[in-house]
């Protein structure tokens, strides 16, 4: 699989291509924290698009590395199961700029498919329409991994002399660096860092069969149980 797009989409061009990790430091306190029940957002920027792995190994407790895909030469894109797929699949997310009305602060949103096909309805509702001119409800649902976010769409307003300001003053191109993809090299140091760390040998393409574990059944949403670590994980 080649995607070979990353950085600034559109809500008009969003979501057409279905399926990452470098970029700046940032903070947890830079990206939004979700709370069970509503979340009253804003979105202030376009979508910037991301490719990336969820690289994790067989007896890795945790959720494994997300790794921005380099698209070219990436050891994890020639990792095969025996039928052919890839072990480690090509998942794609977009950075968001928002306003987090709780706090009335400006934050990163690390969207999933899932809201992301969800702000598509809305925006393709001509009734509704554009995914930046209302406020949206994110309604968290912590323990439905199947249904993880509903986006609900509020009234449309106009933003505040404030949400003018942060919107003005987003950091668009921290947005893009963290889009970036790795270098292949990267890529390898990055996995062969993360095999260390869990002790495992370094997988290559004549060492990779079909899973102990295969994969869960559902498609889009799977990468979906991540979402609560994102900022920890996310940027390298
Ligand atoms: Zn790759």
């Amino acid at each position: 699989m080649a995607i070979k797009e990353f950085g600034l989409k559109s809500w008009s061009d969003v979501g057409e291509a279905k399926a990452t990790d470098s970029g700046s430091k940032k903070g947890k306190d830079d990206f939004m924290r979700w709370e069970n029940g509503n979340n009253d957002v804003r979105i202030i920027t376009n979508p910037y698009q991301y490719n990336y792995h969820q690289f994790k190994l067989e007896g890795d407790s945790g959720y494994g590395v997300k790794l921005k895909c380099p698209m070219q030469n990436c050891d994890l894109c020639k990792l095969r199961n025996e039928d052919g797929k890839l072990t480690y699949r090509v998942l794609q997310r977009w950075y968001v700029g928002i306003i987090d009305r709780k706090t009335e602060a400006p934050k990163i949103f690390d969207m999933s498919w899932s809201v992301c096909q969800q702000l598509l309805k809305l925006k393709n509702n001509p009734r509704i329409g554009d995914p930046m001119k209302y406020d949206i409800n994110i309604v968290v649902d912590k323990n439905n991994k199947a249904n993880y976010y509903t986006v609900q769409n509020n009234p449309a307003l106009p933003l505040s002399e404030a949400d003018v300001k942060y919107k003005a003053d987003f950091d668009l191109d921290t947005l893009i660096r963290m889009c970036t993809p790795l270098t292949s090299e990267q890529l390898t140091e990055r996995v062969a860092q993360h095999c260390a760390k869990n002790k495992m040998a370094v997988p290559t393409p004549d060492t990779v069969s079909a899973p102990a574990t295969p994969a869960p059944a559902s498609s889009s949403e799977e990468d979906e149980e991540d979402d609560d670590f994102t900022f920890t994980d996310a940027e390298v």
